[in-house]
């Protein structure tokens, strides 16, 4: 940053704090947006209601509101243009009041409103250079408005962008010339000129549409070199089953499988046979039979002699999982180990034997099994159940704990395309489509707080008619063990003695011993329980036909993957199941979720509901998610950009698998700048 000039140490920080540490973090600072000065209006004109933007002159300004602890809560620039005078009132933003000195010329943007004659409400107000008419940063049509803090305006970040860009000389393009002519794209350096400084709207879009293409192609062309290199230089296993595992346990499902789980079973088995790894993700809606189809690719890695393990990403799923996979395999000679973090250490030592000597084959788990002193004998095939909640590095640790075992990754939950596009990118697909005969959409209520009562009403109904139900406690943060066993208690205790005296009513939580959830989830599944209170242990592989309604206190708390699993629990009966959902929703996005879930069945549609809702920052923020940072693009809105850059991507790679064409060494240089070392693999070839 030395070569900009204006730039000292307290400068330095500041940019330091929006992330920009060099001239290069600095000319990719992009606008969030352009205030329009063709728009802009005369005071005199404006209208009560209307939201507008004035070119003027500061006046003076003077405080607002009554002060709190010595602070005024905001304060009003008196405005005039020579045609009239206005009050904009700013709220907060103090230090700008400093700026703001009379003779000062400001854009300023906000609502018109009426309180003792016009104000204007302000969203943003700038200070803006010199005479009218002056070229220069800041008085071009569209006035770049940046992300900026308290610490640096705006106004002096767009200085140093428009200084950085003189500076920078000619951006070189990492994108192949033939590429940008085929998808009509400006140059990187039109494009990051235009996207500060634009001429005009349809340059800007250009530009926009330039550098989302860009940051989506890398990340594709990435996944796509990954993808040729592990076919040309990994080496698994090929795993020939003889069907000794396999069939009895097919022909020991109380179901025949769905056409979709034969076909995926069909697909998954094709990989593992083949000596190339599979790297294949798994996707299903909830109760789509997932977890059948990946105990049968155990089954055949056991079968030829190898081990599997299947990582779940939280411990009551892993016990859940284990409870139901040991069950299924009783009858087998197949041993199933538990390996969790807060396994006694007895317990843990045995399982570690158990691996290390390949007396157990198959482990269930969290990540758990991917710590340092688990060594498998043989490991050849994981099983990844991830609901988005790992991300790709952890997926690759517990690759390498194998020679390049076969991989299948399951989502409970179907992903928005184009997340799955960028996440999964360099996998292979299979899809479930279908869901195991005699499913039925569950009738799903919402009910007030003040009202549970009618919950319970609706549940004697069902119990009238000789059905169970399920009672769902409200959700307590894993850290906090013991108050979740507190309240289960509570809520237990309450329905056994208040809401359903008479009926036998039964626990379920996370905490209790193995061998009493076997033994509460047995009474439940025999009939003996009408009433199961559980905690989210239930959210997977529990499954009872009779049970034909779902009591979810505090859904508010669940998030909207999690409550379409609960829900998912109802829907194996012959019954009309139904779910009800007992919440006040306290904010606007809790009460869009549990909206959603009482309009929508299908979890892919849900699952983009939710992309919606929680916004793409929440969910690509966090380095967990295995996505990187996206500074462009949108992944709900650039669908299409995403899906030509991922055509082009793959058709480049299969032309020049490791990148080494001269020509793409630029592309290759900008691969490894964006993605650094989540790309290493790419150099060390
Ligand atoms: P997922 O993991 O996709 O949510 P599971 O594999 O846990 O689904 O299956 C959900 C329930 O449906 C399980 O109890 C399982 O026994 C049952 N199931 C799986 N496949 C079928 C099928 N083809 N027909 C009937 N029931 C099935
Ligand atoms: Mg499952």
């Amino acid at each position: 940053m030395n070569e900009l000039p204006g730039v000292g140490p307290r400068i330095e920080r500041a940019l330091g704090e929006l992330g920009i540490s060099s001239l290069a973090d600095l000319i990719t600072h992009y606008p969030s947006r352009h205030e329009d000065l063709s728009n802009v209006r005369k005071i005199s004109e404006l209208r009560v209601g209307e939201r507008a933007t004035v070119l003027a002159r500061v006046t003076g300004t003077r405080p607002v509101g009554r002060p709190v602890r010595g602070r005024y809560p905001g304060f009003t620039a008196q405005l005039y243009d020579g045609t009239g005078y206005i009050p904009a009132v700013v709220w907060g933003r103090h230090w700008l009041q400093g700026q703001l000195v009379p003779g000062a010329r400001v854009v300023a943007s906000g609502e018109v409103q009426r309180r003792y004659g016009i104000q204007l409400a302000v969203r943003n107000i700038e200070l803006l250079d010199g005479e009218e008419g002056n070229a220069g940063p800041h008085a071009g049509r569209f006035v770049p408005v940046y992300p900026a803090n308290r610490h640096i305006p705006p106004r002096r970040i767009r200085t140093l962008v428009h200084r950085a860009l003189s500076l920078a000389g000619r951006i070189l393009d990492p994108l192949p010339a033939g590429l940008l002519a085929r998808q009509r794209l400006p140059a990187l350096h039109d494009a990051i000129h235009e996207m500060h400084f634009p001429h005009d709207r349809r340059s800007l879009q250009a530009a926009m549409r330039r550098l989302v293409f860009q940051e989506l192609f890398l990340i594709q062309a990435a996944l796509a070199a990954r993808k040729a290199h592990a076919a040309r230089y990994e080496r698994g296993r090929s795993h020939a089953g003889d069907g000794s595992l396999l069939n009895p346990y097919l022909e020991g499902l109380p179901f025949g499988f769905t056409k979709a789980q034969q076909r995926v079973l069909e697909e998954i088995l094709r990989d593992m046979r083949s000596e190339r790894p599979m790297r294949r993700l798994l996707q299903g809606d909830v109760g789509s039979g997932k977890t059948a189809v990946a105990v049968a690719a155990l089954l055949t890695a056991v079968e030829a002699g190898g081990q599997g393990a299947l990582m779940a990403p939280t411990e009551v799923l892993a016990e859940q999982h284990y409870l139901s996979i040991s069950g299924a395999l009783a009858d087998l000679p197949v041993r199933v180990v538990l390996l969790t973090g807060s396994q006694g250490a007895a317990r843990r030592r045995e399982a570690l034997e158990a691996l290390r000597s390949g007396e157990a084959q198959i482990a269930v788990g969290t990540h758990a099994l991917i710590q340092k002193e688990v060594d498998f004998r043989d490991l050849s095939l994981v099983v990844v159940d991830e609901q988005h909640r790992f991300g790709v590095g952890q997926r690759t640790t517990i690759r390498e704990k194998g020679r390049t075992p076969d991989t299948l990754i399951m989502t409970a939950t179907p992903i928005p395309r184009t997340l799955s596009l960028t996440l999964y990118g360099d996998l292979e697909v299979s899809v479930i489509d279908e869901l195991p005969p005699g499913r039925k959409p569950v009738q799903t209520r919402l009910v007030p707080l003040a009202r549970r009562e009618e919950a319970y009403e609706e549940v004697r109904r069902e119990l009238e008619k000789g059905r169970q139900a399920y009672v769902i406690c409200p959700l307590v943060e894993e850290s906090e063990a013991l108050e979740e066993v507190r309240a289960a208690e509570e809520l237990y205790e309450e329905l056994r003695r208040e809401i359903f005296p008479g009926r036998s009513v039964g626990l379920l939580h996370g905490r209790m011993r193995p061998q009493e959830k076997r033994e509460a989830m047995a009474a439940f599944r025999e009939g003996e329980t009408e009433v199961l209170v559980a905690t989210v242990v239930v959210e997977v592989g529990v499954d009872v036909p009779n049970a034909s309604v779902i009591v979810i206190e505090g859904a508010e708390r669940f998030g909207l993957s999690q409550l379409h699993q609960l829900r998912g629990r109802v829907c194996r009966g012959t019954h009309p199941p139904k779910c009800l959902l007992v919440a006040d929703p306290a904010t606007e996005e809790a009460g869009r979720r549990l909206e959603a879930l009482v309009e929508h069945q299908d979890g892919f549609r849900l699952s983009e509901v939710d992309l919606a809702i929680r916004g793409e920052g929440t969910l690509f923020g966090s380095r967990q998610s295995g996505v990187p940072d996206l500074k462009v693009a949108k992944l709900l809105r650039d669908v299409e950009i995403l899906v030509e850059a991922r055509r082009e991507a793959f058709d480049l790679v299969a032309g020049d698998p490791s990148l080494r064409d001269p020509l793409h060494r630029p592309l290759r240089r900008e691969i490894r700048e964006v993605l650094g070392h989540d790309v290493e693999w790419l150099f060390r070839e």
